[in-house]
């Protein structure tokens, strides 16, 4: 014990150094998000997140939103447990069979207006589970979506900047 407590004085952490942050760029986008919506709903955006049938990478990315150096909240902005309170539904995976009727159903649950966006390649046509028996391809093929955005996963910053240009439409 007494090793180890000495060993980790004098090692360096190995943990990997945190990403240089740009948080002014981050906190002007954030607040834009917020602004874009008070002008659009009259106060500020709720997002139900639906996990339909994704890897689980995609909602590491959106989780990121929610942590200690993205801080979404802080802007008003916030993710909420059901679709009733919900605006906009962001979705991942390429909708298994299993999570068709699931979605479907959240998406009538959810009061109007409201956007689905469709986060990840998966969600946009399936990515690298399109063709397998289990899915249905694509968020699209279930519900109409206003908004996709790509990558595998997309960054915390290309969510932010997804949710702003659908607000801004
Ligand atoms: S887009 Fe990539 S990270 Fe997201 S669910 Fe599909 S495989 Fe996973």
């Amino acid at each position: 014990m007494r090793r180890t407590l000495f060993e980790s004085l004098v090692n360096a952490p190995l943990t990997e150094a945190p990403p240089h942050s740009d948080d002014a760029a981050l906190a002007e986008l954030a607040a834009s998000v917020e602004r874009a919506a008070r002008r659009k709903l009259g106060r500020s955006l709720s997002i139900r997140e639906v996990d339909a049938g994704s890897c689980n990478g995609c909602e590491l990315e959106i989780h990121a939103l929610n942590n200690a150096f993205y801080d979404l909240e802080r802007f008003g902005l916030r993710f909420v447990a059901s679709p009733r309170h919900a605006d906009v539904l962001l979705v991942t995976g390429p909708v298994s069979k299993n999570m068709h009727e699931a979605l479907e159903r959240t998406y009538n649950a959810t009061p109007d207006p409201k956007w689905v966006v469709a986060v990840g390649d998966c969600a946009v046509n399936g990515g690298i589970f399109a063709g397998s028996y289990a899915v249905t391809g694509g968020v699209d093929k279930v519900v109409p979506v206003d908004l996709h955005i790509r990558g595998c996963p997309p960054s915390p910053v290309q969510l932010l900047k997804g949710l702003l240009a659908l607000l801004d439409q």
